[in-house]
């Protein structure tokens, strides 16, 4: 397991919670001892033009500060993609999110879509056909789904279960059903028991790590990466976030 990390997502570049100054720290204190840290390069604008239309670039080129840590952040996903196809698990510990960025807008703290751009270009490069992602944050990713919709090989998931069993028992009956040559996970921690949906525990969050890895081995020669995506408790989101790893690895 190799988790993908940049100075630059300390940075503060907006005003949103997924800027918010400690988010990144919090977890680095809590996997930075235990896994191997890797640096990114930048997204290139090809690479991002593979999930957004040339307006919404151009806008968000428009916010210098946020440009450049949001083609960090696209970056991150590639790497820990490449990371994923080399045989090595790999999360990025990346900012800002990417899932509410759709082709040509977003919201929610997202600019880019770092998820899908790096399934895209994966699949841009013939280097997979199928896809799964599975994205367990709190709100949808509607920007993945957007970007996505039409496309019958790349399957987003995003399960909605009230009951915290229930919602990692029905990701392992989804998985069940799936093919892919890659599983890549959006990973939102807001919707731990002490976050903002105060559903999941700690020991959930590994078993979804876990039930990840046991797909990966059984079906796409261990190929699996995750991305950061929400998750707002500073106090819960470090070991939250290794525990995750921990399963996936
Ligand atoms: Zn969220």
């Amino acid at each position: 397991m190799k988790v993908v990390y940049h100075p630059r997502y300390l940075e503060v570049y907006a005003g949103d919670p997924a800027a918010k100054a400690g988010r990144i720290e919090s977890i680095l204190r809590e996997v930075s001892p235990h896994y191997e840290l890797v640096t990114p390069e930048p997204a290139s604008i090809e690479d991002v033009k593979l999930a957004h239309t040339e307006w919404h670039i151009s806008e968000i080129k428009g916010m210098s500060h946020v440009y450049e840590v949001a083609l960090l952040a696209a970056g991150g996903a590639i790497k820990a993609a490449e990371l994923a196809m080399s045989g090595e698990t790999a999360f990025g510990l990346i900012r800002p999110p990417g899932h509410h960025a759709s082709p040509g807008s977003c919201w929610g703290f997202c600019f880019f879509n770092n998820m899908a751009i790096s399934v895209a270009k994966l699949r841009q490069e013939g280097r997979i056909k199928r896809a799964v992602i599975l994205d367990f944050d709190l709100h949808y990713g509607d920007g993945t789904d957007n970007i996505f919709s039409g496309v019958a090989d790349v399957v987003y998931h995003h399960p909605e279960d009230r009951n915290n069993k229930e919602f990692v028992a029905g990701i392992e009956r989804f998985l069940e059903k799936q093919k892919a040559d890659i599983i890549a996970v959006s990973a939102g921690f807001d919707r731990g028991v002490e976050d903002w949906g105060g559903l999941l525990t700690t020991e959930d969050y590994q078993g979804i790590g876990r039930l990840v890895k046991g797909f990966s081995e059984r079906v796409c020669q261990g190929r699996r990466y995750g991305v950061l995506e929400g998750g707002y408790n500073h106090d819960v989101l470090g070991k939250n976030v290794k525990a995750f790893l921990d399963g996936m690895s």
